[in-house]
């Protein structure tokens, strides 16, 4: 595949960074994925806002405009074949000459960006969605999982936890007992047709599907949200359960830890929330 490094399109094996690039040795960088459908990119203003806010919260210095990642993307949409993609974009602190915790002056970030295939969007219909299977953990990752940092080994870790047993993602609970996000998603519950998800704080990544669905079903259903705690006997009796993200829209969960969710097949407010968000994804 062609991929954009520093400046430069290139052919992927040709892409070649330091081995004392930040991003290599401590993870230290920020990156965002963005969702494209025939060559059209979903939520791709909020995702680039985010990259900048997470930028300015570690203190990377760097700030491109809209139009510049825009111009980036679409290249990288055409060179590698329009089809659904999701864009990676990457901005590293940088190579340093020391390895040395302290933010150095003078380092130019590190940027990266290519295309990957992801799935087709889901088509709002019960039997055309595969239902996730998945696994519960407690999270154990930082303080400060709104900032949409490379360094992801807590969130790998969590991942592999539940892969590792067959399942397809784990979801997260705080040391209260209250349900956090999944390893690469956000999370929600439906009880007697409200749509219950954790509110934005530092346990969670804000997620752009989250911001745009429930932006979605404010304006274009009638619809209930709440944003607030939800425990985990909440999770375990909910009529249904789903997990967000760019890759995944609105995945519908069927089973947690073997048990199924409600009668254990895909709900009516997923079809209902998954319609809307096919019809207005691309208003973002
Ligand atoms: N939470 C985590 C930990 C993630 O890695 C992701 C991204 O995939 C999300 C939530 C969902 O965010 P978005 O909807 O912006 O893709």
């Amino acid at each position: 595949s062609i991929v954009f490094l520093n400046n430069e399109f290139m052919p992927m094996e040709e892409a070649k960074i330091s081995p004392m690039d930040r991003g290599f040795l401590f993870g230290d960088g920020i990156y965002e994925v963005i969702p494209s459908y025939d060559g059209k990119l979903v939520g791709f203003g909020p995702h680039i806002d985010r990259m900048n806010q997470g930028l300015e919260m570690i203190g990377i210095q760097f700030n491109w405009s809209h139009e510049q990642w825009q111009s980036i993307c679409q290249q990288l949409i055409e060179k590698n074949g329009n089809g659904n993609l999701g864009l990676y974009l990457h901005v590293s602190r940088g190579a340093d000459e020391k390895r040395f915790h302290a933010y150095p002056d003078n380092v130019e970030p590190t940027v990266y960006a290519f295309a990957f295939d992801i799935p087709a969007a889901n088509i709002p219909d019960k039997s055309k969605v595969k239902g996730y299977r998945v696994a519960t953990t407690q999270d154990l990752r930082w303080q400060r999982c709104n900032i949409k940092s490379t360094a992801l080994l807590g969130n790998v870790m969590h991942f592999q936890h539940g892969h590792g047993q067959g399942y397809n993602e784990t979801i997260l609970f705080n040391a209260e007992n209250n349900l956090t996000e999944g390893s690469a998603c956000n999370a929600y519950i439906v009880k007697d047709g409200v749509v219950i998800t954790p509110p934005l704080d530092h346990q969670l990544l804000p997620g752009i599907t989250r911001h745009m669905l429930l932006d979605i079903l404010r304006k274009h259903s009638d619809i209930k949200i709440e944003e607030r705690n939800v425990s985990m006997e909440e999770v375990m009796s909910a009529d249904e359960v789903w997990l967000t993200s760019s890759s995944k829209e609105i995945a519908p969960v069927i089973e947690i830890d073997g048990k199924p969710v409600g009668n254990g097949e895909i709900g009516d407010t997923w079809l209902a929330a998954q319609t809307l968000y096919t019809q207005h994804k691309h208003d973002y």
